[in-house]
């Protein structure tokens, strides 16, 4: 296990490639993944940055939205997860570590596509949590779209609404709910700045939330809720194994600065600092965590 705290070479610390070549079905679990990613299930230390915060988590069952759970869980907060249906192992797994140290944990399955689910979704972690002060939107789709002949609108309508109307959905249900001092946060990608020629749909969905995350945190500032984003860099999670092929995880993370992929515990520490209070003059950023490659 490593150390998360010990100071260490950042390129050595966790695993490099070459990667076991492995493919999943959307949406991929971690249990399926080799290695195992490391979500700090046996590293992460809460010091009660989020103590009595109510906190719904999209995609919160699997890689970076486990990787939060694990850490808001730790930190004190109480946290919803939002998962698919079929995601439910991973998610269990998820609220066993998210609850460890006392924190409540809500299992809440649904799919975002659906405009009435995500209502529902808030109003449920409301009765369930007693209330809502941050709202996590991680879960996401990243469809490989080799050129622009095998463009497909239903693929790119169910991405949209997906990766960007939920957004708006969730947040418009939210806002009846959030007191001043409450957070937002979203999840872009590198790839909303520098997208590769095979995303070229995804990486215009991330561009598109960090372009709203900054709209939102000028539109929100009056009610005194900060809106911020994360922007990863390659993660070893299940949405690449089952977004990407095969020669691409094998030489996964390699592009990065550091040569390796991040582990989504690497991030955890990013969102409970967008999410606390003492980040009160943080708003409409878009952190960048890509292992040292410049984005910005
Ligand atoms: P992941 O597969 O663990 O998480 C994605 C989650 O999205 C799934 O667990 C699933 O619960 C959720 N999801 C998918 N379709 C859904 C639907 N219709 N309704 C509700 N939820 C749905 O992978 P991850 O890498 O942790 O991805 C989390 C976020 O991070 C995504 O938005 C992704 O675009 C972003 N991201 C990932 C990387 C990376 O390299 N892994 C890099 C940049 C950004
Ligand atoms: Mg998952």
């Amino acid at each position: 296990m490593t150390d998360l705290y010990e100071p260490t070479d950042v390129t050595t610390k966790y695993p490099q490639p070459p990667f076991k070549a492995q493919q999943q079905p959307v949406p991929g679990s971690i249990f399926d993944m080799e290695p195992r990613p490391d979500h700090g299930e046996d590293s992460y230390t809460g010091s009660g940055r989020l103590k009595g915060r109510k906190a719904l988590i999209t995609g919160g069952d699997s890689g970076i939205g486990r990787a939060v759970a694990i850490a808001f869980g730790r930190e004190g907060a109480d946290v919803a997860l939002n998962y698919l249906d079929e995601e439910a192992p991973d998610a269990e797994d998820t609220a066993k570590y998210a609850g460890d140290t006392g924190s409540k944990v809500v299992l809440i399955p649904g799919d975002l596509t659906d405009e009435a689910f995500n209502s529902e979704l808030v109003e449920k972690t409301v009765a369930e949590l007693g209330g809502l002060d941050i709202l996590v939107m991680i879960g996401g789709k990243m469809p490989t779209v080799s050129g622009i002949d095998d463009f497909d609108t239903a693929v790119f309508d169910d991405l949209l609404k997906l990766n960007i109307h939920s957004l708006f959905w969730l947040t418009k249900a939210a806002k009846p709910h959030l007191k001043p001092g409450a957070a937002i946060i979203t999840t872009s990608s590198i790839q909303g700045f520098q997208p590769s020629p095979t995303l070229v749909e995804y990486a215009v969905t991330k561009a598109g939330i960090a372009n709203w995350t900054r709209a939102m945190a000028g539109q929100l500032a009056e009610d005194g809720i900060r809106v911020n984003g994360v922007a990863p860099g390659p993660f070893w999670t299940p949405l690449q194994p089952s977004s990407v092929p095969n020669e691409k995880i094998e030489s996964f993370g390699e592009e990065s600065t550091y040569g390796r992929p991040g582990q989504p515990v690497e991030l955890s520490s990013t969102y409970v600092y967008l999410a606390e209070q003492a980040s009160s003059y943080t708003s409409g950023e878009t952190i960048a965590v890509t292992g040292g490659t410049p984005v910005h």
